[in-house]
């Protein structure tokens, strides 16, 4: 294994990627497709090692970590491959009249060094998901996954340079130490997924450089429970969103906004969807993954203890040695509870009854906008009444997270929940500047933009103009 990188060889590493940049080898296509197909390579090739370490480093179930981490990588790689002759074409552009003769284009063209930060929870597709359109837009790679899954980043260290042109990618491994030397470099875009104050602090570094920036945040992602919704059905979908990796997920449901009229309809549902999913004692489950770090399982089990709620329906026990916190719901939650005034980021649902779907939106404009909103009812003006009068990076109906997966939705935050965004096209743009080309023939060249001026020639000139 590779072992972390240190402070003092940053500097060579970013210059030996701007220099791979320099020299031309990711301007063609057909190197880029090369690179990715490399990539494609490599996770096939090595699946057992990179399920190995999330299990290591999470216990994360095999067939989940396959599922979220990486079939969405190799679905993004096989997208970006069939699809980057027609998004690295240049995009015509009608002339109008005055500017004829001529033509005029939009060429995407690679930014340079990239800089990729990625944070722990999905550790191997929040890398390489944001390296696949880097790559595929012709830039250079400096990618950095988060020393918080220590086996996970050691072994994407091992593997990368194996598969990948080390002039093309580099990774980078440590913590904040490293990070922050990596930011005193110069890069032409920094693109950073994580919480929202080492998101301020990466925006920060990048100023000083004027490099642009996307940080892909979190928040608390609201989902609203109509009195009319398929109770059932919204049950196993929040169920599943939430309790999936045990809730450590950007875009889980971090809480439910339910119609009182049907609170404890839904909340027997969630009950009984826990115990299918999980059975009786979920800390047996196969299924079920375990809280990163202790840190993050104190913080956790603290925010259960501040109460708030009136009581806990389900879960709340906790084993610190194991890192275990049994899927928990609580209902009765008030507003100003702990558990509603951070991002969760674990398998914590608390309940708040509201009197209707009015209240709901109001409740979730008066906080901070959301990474993700779910909205349950069956009736569609409700739900586009939903969505019109709320803001969030991304939406799902009568479903939780999917929208993540749709290669045609750009995936991003809004306001606290992130800038920019990403996934298919929308990433292949995000790491390319779309350059306007306008080309004039030398013929004719009439003289009527040059001086001097003459009445004649203004009055031809505020005519067309
Ligand atoms: P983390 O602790 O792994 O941090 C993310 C990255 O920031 C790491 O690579 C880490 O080394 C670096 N870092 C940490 N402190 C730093 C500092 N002081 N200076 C410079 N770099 C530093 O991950 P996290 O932030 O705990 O991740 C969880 C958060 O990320 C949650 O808020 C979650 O919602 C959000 N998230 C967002 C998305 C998304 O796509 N929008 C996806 C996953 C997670």
């Amino acid at each position: 294994m590779s072992g972390m990188t240190t402070v003092e060889a940053i500097p060579d590493i970013v210059e030996h990627l701007r220099e791979g940049f320099r020299s031309g080898i990711t301007r063609d296509l057909q190197s880029r497709r090369v690179q990715l197909k490399q990539m494609r390579r490599m996770i096939e090739e090595s699946e057992d090692v990179l399920l190995d370490a999330l299990v290591a480093d999470m216990g994360k179930p095999r067939i989940e970590a396959y599922m979220t981490e990486l079939a969405f990588t190799l679905t993004e790689i096989d997208d970006a491959v069939k699809n980057l002759g027609k998004w690295a074409a240049p995009t015509k552009v009608k002339l109008p009249l005055n500017f004829k003769p001529g033509s005029a284009r939009l060429r995407p063209e690679p930014l340079g060094t990239v800089c990729i930060i990625a944070p722990w929870n999905y550790p191997v597709q929040l890398l390489l998901a944001p390296l696949i359109p880097a790559l595929a837009a012709g830039n250079t790679a400096v990618v950095k996954p988060s020393e918080v899954t220590p086996t996970v980043a050691d072994t994407l260290a091992d593997l990368v340079p194996r598969y990948l042109d080390g002039r093309v990618v580099s990774v980078v491994t440590g913590g904040v130490d490293e990070t922050t030397a990596l930011l005193d470099e110069r890069f032409d875009h920094i693109f950073y997924t994580g919480n929202g104050a080492v998101g301020r602090i990466v925006m920060a570094a990048a100023a000083k450089q004027l490099t642009p920036v996307t940080l892909e945040l979190g928040g608390k992602s609201p989902t609203i429970v109509a009195d009319d919704a398929n109770l059932k059905v919204a049950a196993r979908r929040v169920a599943w969103g939430k309790f999936v990796n045990a809730g450590q997920t950007c875009i889980a449901p971090d809480y439910v906004l339910v119609d009182e009229r049907v609170e404890d309809e839904f909340v027997t549902e969630l009950t009984s969807a826990i115990h299918d999913f999980y059975g009786d004692e979920p800390r047996d489950s196969p299924d079920y993954t375990r809280i990163v770090n202790t840190g993050h399982h104190d913080r956790l089990m603290a925010m259960l203890d501040a109460g708030g709620y009136d009581r806990t329906v389900i879960g709340g026990e906790g084993d610190r040695l194991e890192r275990y916190l049994a899927p928990t719901i609580l209902s009765g939650v008030k507003p100003d509870a702990a558990v509603m005034n951070e991002e969760i980021f674990g398998p914590i649902l608390p309940i708040v009854p509201v009197s209707d779907i009015d209240e709901a939106i109001r409740f979730v404009n008066d906080r901070d906008k959301p990474l993700a909103l779910y909205a349950f009812s069956e009736d569609d003006r409700r739900l586009e009444r939903i969505v019109e009068h709320t803001s969030a990076g991304g939406v799902t109906l009568n479903h939780v997270v999917l929208h993540f997966g749709v290669a045609g939705l750009p995936f991003g935050g809004v306001g606290e929940s992130g800038i920019g965004s990403y996934h298919a096209k929308a990433g292949f743009d995000r790491f390319s500047h779309a350059k306007p080309v306008l080309n004039k023939p030398t013929k004719p060249d009439p003289s009527l933009l040059y001086p001097p001026y003459t009445s004649f020639k203004e009055r031809i000139l505020r005519r067309f103009l």
